[in-house]
């Protein structure tokens, strides 16, 4: 099936008289005729559902239309993609181990790599995209675990040389995670070009409709855990009375262990009912990013042509430095634009207030026009320094682009523009 095709019918295949539509299973708990049937799932949780912190109906088919949109062998959905990039972490690193990331990502997870991780005694080494494969490889060290990047980073938009990275994650011995959130599966299949896990924050355009927030683990099955590196994934877990994931589990050995370990023991897995609107979300994706894409093409080249924008970023206008990078790995660029408007914070701030259709608010990938100024809403938390690593300026704008009648959005943006 074709993307299309598998937002409408995969994960879910009604039988004889059933629901035509996805049903909300909402129950905490599920039967069985016998404690031996009951036992024998402590002992193998694949054979069957026992608790909804670990699994559940509605949610469990979410999670395999998106793991086969991604291509992958598994998927396990969160409560917010900030719980999904945690746990994609914890799941192979502990205490003493390191990170090696691209510093270019969303603001959150700065924090959550630079404060919260480095408390729990995970260390993040961030690593300049601009600098030579061979820079790149010494910052590894023997404890690093994993390399992690975003597909098309959040708010600075650089596209992720997906290849490139994965290949250098490889020759160190671990596997490359890419945030996929503004790509979607359907811009970009970040499996394609080596990346072994993915994560989205489900709450962007995958719901589409800025109603829930949620994320989501997928797990491609390729990556090669025996190499000594990941002895939590093939010596025994003392915690699930002594199972090897990758014996017993094979290539889904991670997602699996990320199950029966993190959830049952975190327990950030969304409702049914949260996972019934990501699916209706799901199910217009490939129309909507194919909109949210012609309509922030035609703001950009807008906004590059106005004398009050000092610049403009947006991977799919063939100034854009990371032009050719889009064009090898994304179908299209998503709605998010930033650009940086002439005069700085305050006029940044005065073009805001002045938009009457966009609204202020601190979300990306609605299905309404929305804007945000990075610098004093979500990094607002970074230093210059890092802000500058992270390629915001002061008079950043982030302009979420809507579905409304791209005329319409214009005239909203060429008005606010007039008024500074
Ligand atoms: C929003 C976002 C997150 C965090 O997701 P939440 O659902 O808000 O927890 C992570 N990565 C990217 C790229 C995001 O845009």
């Amino acid at each position: 099936m074709r993307d299309e095709t598998k937002c409408l019918h995969s994960g879910y295949t009604p039988g004889n008289g059933e629901p035509r539509v996805l049903p909300i299973v909402q129950s905490t708990t599920y039967v069985y005729d016998s404690a031996a049937e009951v036992a024998a799932i402590f002992d193998d949780p694949t054979r069957g559902l026992c608790y909804s912190r670990f699994g559940n109906p509605t949610v469990m088919a979410v999670e395999n239309k998106i793991a086969d949109l991604e291509g992958g062998v598994g998927a396990m959905c969160t409560t917010s993609g900030q719980a999904a990039s945690l746990l994609s972490i914890l799941n192979i690193c502990s205490a003493g181990d390191s990170i090696v990331s691209l510093p270019t990502i969303y603001g959150g997870t700065i924090n959550l790599f630079s404060f919260t991780l480095k408390k729990l005694g995970i260390e993040c080494i961030y690593v300049d995209g601009n600098s030579s494969d061979e820079e790149i490889k010494a910052a590894f060290k023997p404890n690093t675990k994993l390399f992690f990047g975003e597909t098309i980073a959040n708010p600075a938009l650089k596209v992720l040389d997906i290849e490139r990275f994965a290949n250098i994650a490889h020759q160190m011995g671990v596997p490359m995670i890419v945030d996929n959130t503004f790509a979607t599966p359907v811009l970009c299949k970040p499996f394609q070009f080596g990346a072994d896990i993915i994560i989205h924050s489900t709450t962007k355009y995958m719901d589409g409709h800025a109603v829930q927030v949620g994320g989501v683990i997928v797990d491609s099955g390729k990556f090669d855990w025996s190499n000594g590196k990941f002895p939590e994934l093939t010596q025994p877990d003392e915690s699930y009375h002594g199972i090897s994931y990758t014996k017993q589990y094979g290539n889904m050995a991670y997602i699996i262990k990320a199950r029966m370990q993190l959830m049952r023991d975190f327990g950030v897995y969304p409702a049914a009912h949260s996972a019934f609107l990501l699916n209706l979300g799901l199910e217009t994706l490939p129309v909507r990013m194919k909109q949210y894409c012609e309509n922030a093409l035609a703001v950009a080249k807008y906004l590059e042509s106005s004398p009050a924008v000092e610049s403009v970023i947006y991977p799919g206008l063939p100034s854009s430095p990371d032009y050719a990078l889009a064009q090898k790995y994304l179908k299209g660029c998503s709605g998010v634009i930033s650009f940086i408007i002439k005069g700085g914070r305050t006029v940044a701030a005065k073009f805001m207030d002045g938009l009457k259709l966009a609204s202020n608010e601190v979300h990306v990938a609605d299905i309404r026009t929305c804007v945000l100024h990075p610098a004093s809403e979500t990094h607002r938390q970074l230093t210059d320094e890092q802000l500058a690593a992270a390629g915001i300026d002061g008079g950043m704008i982030r302009l979420s682009v809507g579905l409304e009648n791209v005329d319409d959005i214009l005239a909203d943006v060429a008005a606010a523009m007039s008024a500074v």
